[in-house]
């Protein structure tokens, strides 16, 4: 066997999912492959028949017990009261050389039960950003899913923009437990269900939990920290569905997804967000009303609701709290700060301030402070050097600023212009942008001189005003 399968979701009831097998397709290329996933997986590639064919679908591998999984949620508020994987199949789980036990699924791989209307495929755009900004995002030491392959399926998908290359990613994750699965069962009075479900997330994921109220208290402290390690990179989803948001804390999901630019707290980068619901500073408050949801789903098997509901308010009331306090130790950091005393913060939200009315761009205010060109990164060079200042003697007191904002501030983030000329590339069949991204972004805390051109914000003809939701 090639692929060391241990497989916990299959051995739940039949109601959690639908066992099938992925679609196979016409002319599996491989288009990448993480070796060092890899080998955290314990998974050796050269045993591996045909890469292509196996992260294609078109060859399922020997202990796999593929399915979709049954899920619902609220989608911009809106109850949706059955999703599931409509374009994923779960091959099955694998047992890391680090004792962690992680999914694999294939995305893209064809339709399942749940598809609705959708065809169950991918095209190779947003498969190739979600590869990137991923492991980005593992670079960047924030919790995330992973991409463990993508594959060319030789087939065209058709979307908005008309035929284009289809493509499957096989994604890597603690689990794909969401919100929106304890939702379905809660919502239909499954309360077996929901109580197996109950002990299942917290045997994977938090073993101390105790009984629902402690599983919806650590995945609010999971949730609170991913939040805030979020805004500290200047990300910001675009779709926080209850349905992409994970019981593990693990990012999830990377559709209209992006690194904000220039820093303004109302930016909203997905097309199809028109209202700002998820807006970069709105995601501290989203994730209250998300894990709300689950409470409220939870709750649903306790025997007394009325203490129930008293104890899950409570544990939820923390959110924006425990989010603040992350926030406060992540942003003195970003300015080089280690021990915090009275009226630091007003510097950070000072600072902020002035970037927004300045039009500076987050990652590079930021990392510019350890060198010495920040003013130039405002419009008005005078508004920071206003308060460069207090900034200055206040960190004067601190034993190694430089190092700690080098640590706290990457260098280089997966910006949008850039994902989007690495996608028209590789449509053009060109991936130096795709592999250079990927190397450049493995170490982004780490100047890298010769990829200077990769921290430059976009120039005006290059600002990507939206990210279609058309994956
Ligand atoms: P997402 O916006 O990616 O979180 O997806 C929301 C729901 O739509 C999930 O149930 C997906 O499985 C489903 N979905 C998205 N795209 C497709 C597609 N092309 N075919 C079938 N189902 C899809
Ligand atoms: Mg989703």
């Amino acid at each position: 066997m090639t692929i060391r399968f241990d497989n916990s979701y299959a051995a739940l009831p039949a109601g959690f999912y639908t066992r099938l097998d992925p679609t196979p397709v016409k002319a599996p290329r491989l288009l990448a492959f993480n070796d060092d996933l890899a080998t955290l997986l314990g998974i050796a590639k050269d045993d591996l028949p045909d890469l292509a064919a196996t992260f294609a679908g078109n060859s399922v591998p020997e202990g796999a017990a593929p399915l979709a999984q049954l899920y619902a949620g609220h989608q911009f508020g809106n109850w949706n009261p059955q999703l599931g994987d409509g374009r994923a199949i779960l091959l099955g789980e694998v047992v890391g050389t680090d004792g962690q036990r992680r999914d694999i699924q294939l995305k893209g791989s064809g339709p399942t039960p749940y598809s609705r209307m959708g065809d169950g495929r991918a095209w190779l755009g947003p498969v190739l950003r979600e590869y990137v900004v991923s492991e980005a995002m593992h670079a960047l030491g924030i919790p995330t899913t992973r991409a463990l392959a993508a594959v060319e399926t030789g087939e065209p998908v058709f979307r908005e923009q008309g035929a284009l290359p289809g493509a499957v990613l096989t994604r890597v994750a603690a689990s794909h437990l969401r919100v929106g699965t304890f939702q379905i069962f809660a919502a239909r009075g499954e309360i077996a269900h929901l109580k197996t479900l109950t002990q299942y997330a917290i045997e994977r994921h938090y073993p101390e939990a105790d009984g629902p109220m402690g599983l919806l208290t650590a995945v609010r402290d999971a949730q609170a920290r991913l939040i805030a390690q979020w805004m500290s990179v200047g990300f910001i989803h675009g779709v926080m569905n209850t349905d992409n948001c994970a019981i593990s804390g693990e990012t999830i999901d990377y559709g209209p997804c992006a690194f904000m630019d220039v820093y303004h707290p109302n930016t909203v980068f997905s097309s199809i967000d028109q209202f700002g619901r998820y807006a970069y500073s709105n995601q501290p408050d989203i994730v209250v009303w998300n894990l709300a949801q689950l409470a409220t789903a939870l709750i649903q098997q306790t025997s007394d609701k009325e203490a129930a509901v008293e104890e899950a308010t409570a544990i939820v009331h923390a959110i924006p709290g425990l989010i603040r306090e992350h926030w406060a130790e992540m942003f003195l950091r970003k300015i080089g700060i280690t021990n915090a005393q009275d009226g630091d913060l007003d510097l950070v939200t000072d600072l902020l301030q002035r970037m927004a009315e300045n039009q500076a761009d987050f990652t590079n205010t930021f990392r510019s402070l350890s060198a010495e060109s920040t003013r130039d990164q405002f419009t008005d060079p005078a508004a920071f050097d206003s308060w460069e200042d207090g900034w200055r003697a206040r960190v004067a007191q601190e034993a190694d600023p430089i190092s700690v904002i080098n640590a706290a501030n990457p260098a280089f983030i997966p910006r949008n212009h850039r994902i989007e000329q690495m996608i028209d590339a590789a449509v053009a069949g060109d991936y130096a942008l795709f592999e250079r991204l990927g190397s450049v972004l493995s170490t982004p805390y780490d100047d890298q001189p010769d990829h200077a051109d990769l921290k430059r914000p976009p120039k005006p003809d290059e600002v990507v005003p939206a990210t279609f939701c058309g994956t």
